[in-house]
């Protein structure tokens, strides 16, 4: 049930027709990890706490840095230094202490990714390192959990929603480009929050709508395009692997 604090906290959202309070409590007693709390994890784990998913976990091994503060809007300067997640969760529980924030201060690698995932109802990607991004789709591929993931690079920015079994998997395309072009800040507040989204589509039983499309966004011209993707049938994460 919601609570009388509850009710006007999310008294907005509640009036949007297909949502009401049924959807609330899906969000409520759901357990979102966001991989990564930089530019995009900033953005997604700030929105999915404000709009009260019940349980967050945030994974990040980095610390504070100047440089960090283009984009990374959980930070200020008196957090410099400190580890990212420390500083996350001190905030986003100051946002909506209702919820439940578990920090996990790693790099996530093929080892350890299926405990950071375990029991996530969502994955949301915001990572920078392609590793890091295929060891996490293997793992959400192989439990079935549904995988958001989120690029960007200077002014333009990619989502695709991955569900196991469903749609095409991260690694039945190369969706990265050269690393360390630069980034705008807005960029990847813009991307995670279409990841946020999905992700509440997803929490609350709608049907997300980039499952098995990638969405391409450019803010030089403002053009956003959706691509249908294909299923790679040689697949060696999704389907049966290279073919002999
Ligand atoms: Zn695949």
């Amino acid at each position: 049930m919601l609570d009388r604090d509850e009710l006007v906290r999310y008294d907005r959202q509640l009036r949007i027709p297909d949502f009401g309070e049924e959807g609330q409590k899906r969000l409520k007693n759901s357990h979102v990890v966001i991989a990564g709390v930089g530019g995009l994890g900033c953005a997604s784990a700030t929105y999915l706490a404000a709009a009260g998913v019940g349980h967050i976990t945030i994974v990040d091994f980095d610390v504070v840095e100047l440089s960090n503060l283009n984009r990374q809007v959980l930070y200020w300067e008196e957090d410099l230094g400190a580890r990212k997640v420390t500083v996350a969760q001190k905030k986003l529980s100051r946002l909506n202490p209702a919820i439940e924030i578990t920090p996990i201060c790693t790099e996530i690698t093929e080892e350890n990714v299926d405990n950071v995932i375990d029991g996530a109802q969502v994955v949301v990607d915001g990572l920078d390192r392609l590793s890091g991004r295929l060891a996490l789709n293997a793992a959400c591929v192989k439990k079935g959990t549904p995988y958001v993931y989120g690029g960007v690079s200077r002014l333009r920015g990619m989502v695709t929603t991955i569900i196991p079994g469903e749609t095409p998997c991260l690694a039945c395309f190369n969706p990265e480009g050269p690393q360390g072009l630069g980034v705008l800040g807005i960029t990847p507040a813009l991307i995670a929050n279409l990841q946020a989204l999905e992700t509440i589509k997803l929490i609350t039983g709608r049907r997300p709508s980039l499952a098995g499309k990638l969405l391409l966004f450019n803010g030089n011209d403002m053009k956003c395009r959706i691509y249908d993707i294909e299923k790679n049938l040689c697949c060696n994460v999704c389907s049966q692997g290279p073919l002999r």
